[in-house]
């Protein structure tokens, strides 16, 4: 006996994990030089070095039943002082330890926040297309439903008169992902205003309070002079959900938070309600390793040349072969138009005849479009050229 329907979802692949497979199995057989893949989002630069040094430290300093022990729950007080201070520091208001619930990284952070907010089993989230498609796993484990907004293809921003038709009086939340994956767009302050501004109108209408989830792994991760919005100070009901997995290139070590701001309407309860929601689904403690290692190290900066490198290289190569795409100012994602106008095609075309690995936007409910992860090697993205334009030149015959 076992569950039908998780059994029908494990059957489910991740196009994403396919084709990155894929990529592996196909290095086996024609050198891992020939394939380019752009598939999977793992970062490519190192972790900073203060944070392998504090690595070693703790590990050295800090006597091993402790260090390997369980924290509290909602994590170790000076990593979540830490973590205050820095946000404050950044961002001012009046932000202390007691705001933050450490956790596994962003993934189980949106899961407790979006439990923490659904009221019913008629509980909608709203998420804005392209999106991170985890984002259905989360909210059918939350029991809500998800409610996509379809994308502004124009400049991948958000159409603000749509999401206004489309919040209901069971809307609770909405996901923000910004910068975003998988378009790569930072949402600037005046699209995030237009959602507060709506949000607002539409709470007193309804009665309640509708919530901004802000799902910031790649918060760090920003180009030029682009400044990322911090969305609490634009929206009081925001709740943050954070993630080191990009910014300090950490994935594996599964380390985050959620920062429930005091003026968010029911702070106390909704950190009650996160705090519990960690419970039953069995998120004890984020490592105590980790989290020692963040409360020294949590003022660290990526290094983002390499991304920038890649960023430029990419957009400015594609683009000059007749590529669209929305120049991204965030994230290490480009979000570019299939000339075909078949993602699917384009993919697997791409894939079968020239070991070029992209995504196809339909998995991020944007048909028509292919993600391109460019945290790779520098040297990837140049031989990889040659089979962009070669994809280009058999579409334009
Ligand atoms: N949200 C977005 C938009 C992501 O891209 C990812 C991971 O790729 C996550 C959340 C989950 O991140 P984490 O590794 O912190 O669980």
């Amino acid at each position: 006996m076992y569950n039908q329907h998780l059994y029908e979802l494990g059957l489910a692949p991740s196009v994403i994990r396919e084709l990155f497979s894929y990529g592996i199995q196909k290095a086996a057989e024609v050198g891992a030089e020939n394939i380019y893949d752009y598939s999977i989002g793992n970062p490519s630069i190192p972790a900073p070095a203060p944070v392998n040094a504090a690595i070693k430290n703790v590990v050295d300093e800090i006597e091993s039943t402790v260090l390997h022990g369980y924290s509290m729950a909602p994590g170790l007080v000076g990593t979540r002082d830490a973590v205050a201070a820095n946000l404050k520091k950044r961002f001012g208001g009046d932000i202390t330890g007691n705001d933050i619930f450490m956790t596994c990284g962003a993934a189980p952070a949106l899961i407790m926040t979006m439990k923490a907010l659904a009221v019913s089993a008629e509980s909608e989230v709203l998420a804005i297309a392209p999106y991170f498609p985890e984002y259905k796993c989360f909210a059918e484990n939350c029991g809500v439903k998800l409610r996509v907004l379809p994308a502004d293809t124009a400049h991948f921003q958000v159409d603000l008169a749509a999401l206004e038709g489309m919040i209901t009086p069971e809307t609770c939340a909405i996901i923000v992902n910004s910068p975003n994956n998988p378009s790569g767009v930072v949402y600037t302050e005046e699209t995030l205003k237009g959602i507060a501004d709506i949000l607002t109108r539409k709470g007193k209408e309804y009665g309640h309070t509708i919530c901004i989830i802000a799902d910031e792994p790649y918060r760090e991760l920003v180009y030029g002079d682009v400044k990322v919005p911090f969305i609490p100070n634009i929206y009081d009901n925001t709740i943050v959900c954070y993630s080191w997995s990009k910014s300090l290139s950490l994935p594996g070590e599964r380390i985050g938070y959620v920062y429930v701001p005091k003026k968010c309407t029911d702070a106390d309860a909704i950190m009650k309600a996160v705090s519990a929601a960690a419970r039953v689904i069995g998120h004890v403690c984020p490592p105590t390793l980790i989290q020692r290692v963040i409360e020294v190290c949590v003022d660290e900066m990526p290094d983002l040349k390499a991304y920038e490198e890649n960023r430029d290289l990419l957009y400015q190569s594609l683009t000059e072969m007749g590529y669209e795409c929305a120049k991204p100012d965030g994230a290490f994602y480009l979000f570019v138009k299939a000339p075909n106008g078949n993602d699917w095609e384009y993919s697997e075309k791409a894939k079968l005849e020239h070991n070029l690995l992209v995504v196809p936007g339909s998995v991020f409910e944007c048909p028509g479009y292919m993600r391109l992860s460019y945290c790779v090697s520098n040297d990837m993205i140049k031989r990889s050229l040659p089979a962009f334009q070669a994809m280009m030149d058999k579409i334009k015959k």
